[in-house]
This record gives structure tokens, sequence and C-alpha cells, in this order.
């Protein structure tokens, strides 16, 4: 599924993110940046030490990275040129400023890829996994998030890549983007 905003497109594919050829690709990370399961874990691995190297660099310097911010590396081995790690909510029930959070995991993370002039940029569907964020629901603020930053105007950006691992992710993700972007 594919859509073009201003003069950005936005597509939805299903597979594996750490074989994306994005500019970037965007890490699930939690706050200590030391690598974890799912999609933190498979990107380590097939991206190799050079990506932990620098992570642990970012917190010794600044500390533990909080939900809500993003931080770029090397992307090691791996086809693309730049992890960007952010760290979405933990779902605790729905109110607990989840929303806003997971909102800002993915605009920070555009924020940095257009500060480092990026053009492309891949997304997993952050929080969906180990922190609980029922899919349905991430879709709608991970869309919305996202179609709201493409309508800025002169941006570097104009590919962003949704890879959903499973046929659920990515059927939840294609209606929501259906009903976004009808709005
Ligand atoms: P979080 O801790 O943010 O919930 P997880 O890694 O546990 O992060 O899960 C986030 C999403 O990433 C889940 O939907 C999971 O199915 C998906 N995922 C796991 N491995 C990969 C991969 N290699 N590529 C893309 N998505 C993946």
């Amino acid at each position: 599924m594919k859509i073009i905003i201003n003069k950005t497109v936005i597509s939805l594919v299903k597979g594996d993110i750490t074989l994306q050829k994005t500019d970037a690709i965007v890490n699930a990370a939690n706050s200590g940046l030391l690598g974890g399961g799912g999609v933190d874990g498979a990107i380590h691995r097939a991206g190799g030490p050079a990506i932990l190297e620098e992570c642990k660099k970012i917190v010794a310097k600044q500390g533990r990275l909080p939900a809500g911010k993003a931080a770029m590396t090397t992307a090691g081995n791996l086809a693309a040129g730049y992890v960007i790690h952010t760290v979405g909510p933990i779902w605790q029930g729905g109110n607990r400023n989840e929303a806003s959070i997971l909102s800002s995991a993915y605009t920070e993370s555009l924020r940095l890829a257009e500060k480092n002039n990026l053009t492309s940029i891949s997304f997993p569907s952050i929080s969906t996994g180990a922190y609980g964020y029922p899919l349905k629901e991430a879709a709608n603020v991970a869309e919305k998030a996202i179609v709201k930053f493409a309508k800025e105007e002169a941006l570097s950006i104009k590919e962003i890549i949704f890879v959903l691992f499973s046929d659920d992710a990515y059927t939840e993700y294609a209606e929501s983007l259906e009903k976004v972007t009808s709005q």
C-alpha cells in the first residue's frame, strides 16, 4: 500500500526491517540502549557490535534515552545508512500519556532524520511487541504522526516506509492509514 502526502511517499510493506535499504531504519529500543528482544535484538544481531558501541557512548554522554526521544548511530553491517533509536511507551492502560509519547517517538525520529538531511526512513510498529500497546490504537497514533509530519513544507524526507512483521500488523496499519488519510 502506498500513498503520497505533499511530496512524501508513505508506504506499508510486510517484512523484516533489518533488510531495508532506506537512509535510516528506526529501532524500537529501550531507554538503556543496550539491545534486547524483538526488533531491537534483530537490528543489533544483523548490524553487528558497532551499533552497541555507539549506543553505549550516547548513554555515557547524555544518560538513558527517555521515552519519546530519539538518537542516531551507525547501522554497522546493515544496508541502511543509520539506525535511529527511539523509545516508545510501555502500555499501561491508555491513561499514562501513552499516545503522546508514541506520537513523539515517531516525530522525534523524523526530526532527527531531517536534521541529518536524510531522504528515506523505515519504521517498525513501535511499542506493539514487548511494550504491549494495542495494535489498532498504535497504528492510528503512528499514522497520524507521520501524515501530519509529511504535510510540512520543504522536507528532505521523500520516503517513509512502515515495515510490518506480521499479517495482523499489516492489516491494522493499512486500515488505519485509509482512515487517517480520509479524515
Ligand atoms: P516494543 O518493545 O517497542 O514493543 P518489540 O520489538 O517487542 O518492541 O516489538 C515491536 C514490533 O516490532 C512488533 O510488532 C514486532 O512484531 C516487530 N518486529 C520484531 N522483529 C522485527 C523485524 N525484524 N522487523 C520488523 N519488525 C519487527
